[in-house]
């Protein structure tokens, strides 16, 4: 079955759920009434079913390749990632003052869930050029911005992130690509990057280069990191993409999925870069780009089980198999209607998790309030993992539905999971985000997170009257998490990180129960969508809380000499 963009549900959690009349009443942006935030959902929905999704497959089953050095895109990636461009869809958010729409985050958010549902690989490269975007936006000086942003808003220009190197994956601290100052205000890079996705492009004039690297004497580690704007073609007098930079594709990884997204090995000899940000400010600036892209892979995992359960919801009420009541398909059988209620139930919570976390961003932004701020950072990990955590299981899920059908590629059920298992890798490990969460994150002795439950726990007692039987358990839930955080603050080191995981997913529980009551309260069928994720679903909480206070002591009591026995 084609995927259909999801709008009418995403509309629903943004203003039931994600709280996003809230944005509204801050009266910072103009253009996110009730009427416009439909138009423009509504038409993005239409790019993503109508031109986006029937690129998925060809995206696959003709990967992009490198041809004397340039990088060939899958066939009609050229004209998808044209009819993003033109329809402005690259960065929704973006400053009007450089050709951007100045719209909240949360919309943004929405529409990059459903263009990663209908072409992950392709949806890559414009969430890459919006963190871009974002951080020359708040770090780079005023001339950089004035060339580079209305090039990259508009789409004539993409933009990378060059963090990684083979001895510097999620230790970013240990990389060693070197910039050395020109004399003439710039700087010249060299060095080698791989895993560089969209590193190179046959549909857009430029790449640039957003390049962590090290100057002369810097010192060791993160502190001694800066950020430098690489263009592959140099801007000449007139702005326009010139001669060629020493920027190179040396070659593209072959991978599990994800075909249609180049991921390069990227070669800078004595390349022409400039820097963004102070010298050895990289990392900051880099965190601008990084949270933002947090936030989006979060929405990619959410897209992918969309249309993964989108495609075994039609398969399962469409195949017969066994004597099934009613419809007699598989969709009647028990265990069949438990993954495809399962799939659903958690998408729900995984998309209001997400658009919260994009609320609270707006809300941070347009009243410059420390609380909201302080709610936007507790969220990004969460949305994060939970958000690439729900892509791999639903996605899983699908296959199951399917059968065989799931195992061979004809259906394209397994593509979905191929395709999305990257997520809980890239920008940032599962497992880094969860050493985030209770690191940095809760480094306020939990106060943030503390603050989120108090306001979980009013809710479901101000719903217990009228629904308990939700009600109830998120009540107990959100009460179980208070213990659990404040038991995490209390542990240290390896300890407190042993938990990271489990406390997360724990976290995200509570909070789905949380979204789906808020939900349940709308009326119709989503209490009873409600009910499928409180009964099964959110008692997982109390498992994964006794995991997260464990401590670390039962894992090294095992040695290395033991596991490998
Ligand atoms: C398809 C693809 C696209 C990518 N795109 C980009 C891109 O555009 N730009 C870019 O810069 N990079 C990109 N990456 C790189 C990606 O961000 C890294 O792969 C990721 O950060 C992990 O680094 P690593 O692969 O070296 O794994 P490692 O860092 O070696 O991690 C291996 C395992 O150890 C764990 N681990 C590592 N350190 C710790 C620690 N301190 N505590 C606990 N656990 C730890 C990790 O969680 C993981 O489970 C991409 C990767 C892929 C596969």
């Amino acid at each position: 079955m084609p995927y259909r963009a999801p709008t009418h549900d995403i509309r629903f959690l943004l203003e039931q759920v994600a709280g996003f009349d809230r944005v509204r009443e801050t009266g910072h942006y103009e253009d996110a009434g009730p009427d416009v935030t439909e138009a423009i959902l509504e038409e993005a929905g239409k790019v993503c079913t109508e031109i986006l999704a029937p690129l998925q497959r060809p995206g696959d089953t003709h990967p992009a390749r490198l041809e004397n050095g340039v990088v060939r895109t899958s066939p009609g990636y050229g004209d998808g990632f044209r009819a993003i461009a033109d329809g402005g869809w690259v960065s929704l958010s973006a400053d009007p003052e450089y050709g951007g729409m100045g719209l909240p985050i949360a919309i943004q958010t929405a529409v990059n869930d459903m263009m990663s549902g209908a072409c992950l690989s392709l949806q890559l490269n414009p969430l890459l050029t919006q963190g871009q975007i974002e951080a020359i936006a708040a770090h780079a000086s005023d001339e950089i911005k004035a060339l580079y942003l209305p090039k990259l808003i508009s789409g004539e220009w993409t933009g990378t992130m060059n963090l990684t190197e083979p001895q510097a994956g999620s230790d970013v601290g240990a990389l060693t690509t070197k910039a050395v100052p020109d004399g003439d205000g710039a700087y010249r890079i060299s060095g080698q990057k791989i895993y560089i996705t969209w590193g190179d492009t046959d549909f857009a004039e430029n790449v640039c280069h957003l390049v962590l690297a090290r100057l002369p004497d810097a010192p060791k580690g993160t502190r001694g990191i800066s950020l430098f704007l690489v263009p592959k073609r140099l801007p000449d007098e007139a702005g326009n993409a010139g001669v060629a930079n020493g920027v190179s594709v040396v070659s593209l990884e072959e991978k599990l999925g994800l075909h249609g997204s180049p991921t390069c090995v990227m070669q800078y000899e004595d390349a022409k870069g400039w820097l963004v940000g102070p010298e050895q400010g990289g990392m900051a600036a880099m965190f601008t780009m990084m949270n933002n892209a947090r936030l989006g892979v979060g929405a990619q995992g959410i897209g992918v089980a969309e249309a993964a359960w989108q495609q075994a919801l039609s398969y399962g009420m469409d195949r017969k198999q066994g004597r099934a009541e009613g419809t007699g398909t598989i969709a009647e059988h028990p265990d069949v209607r438990r993954m495809l209620s399962l799939m659903k139930a958690e998408i729900r919570a995984a998309r209001s998790i997400a658009l919260m976390n994009a609320v609270a961003l707006d809300m941070a932004r347009a009243t410059g309030d420390g609380g909201w701020r302080a709610r936007a950072e507790l969220l990004i990990p969460i949305t994060k993992a939970y958000g690439t955590d729900t892509g791999i299981a639903v996605s899983d899920l699908g296959i199951q539905v399917h059968g065989g059908m799931g195992y061979v590629e004809e259906t394209g059920a397994s593509q979905f999971f191929r395709d999305v298992r990257v997520t809980a890798i890239y920008e940032g490990t599962n497992g880094i985000q969860a050493m985030d969460l209770v690191g940095r994150k809760m480094a306020d002795n939990g106060e943030a997170a503390l603050a989120l439950i108090d306001e979980i726990s009013a809710e479901a007692e101000a719903a217990r009257a009228e629904m308990p039987e939700l009600a109830e358990p998120v009540w107990h839930a959100a009460e179980n998490l208070r213990e659990g955080v404040e038991a995490m603050v209390a542990l240290e080191g390896k300890d407190r990180l042993a938990g990271a995981t489990p406390f997360l997913r724990a976290f995200a529980r509570v909070l789905g129960g949380h979204c789906h009551l808020r939900a349940a309260r709308a009326g119709g069928a989503h209490a009873a969508l409600a009910q499928v994720f409180v009964s099964r679903l959110l008692p997982e909480h109390e498992s994964l809380l006794a995991e997260a206070k464990e401590g670390a002591g039962t894992l090294y009591a095992l040695s290395l000499d033991d596991l490998a026995a």
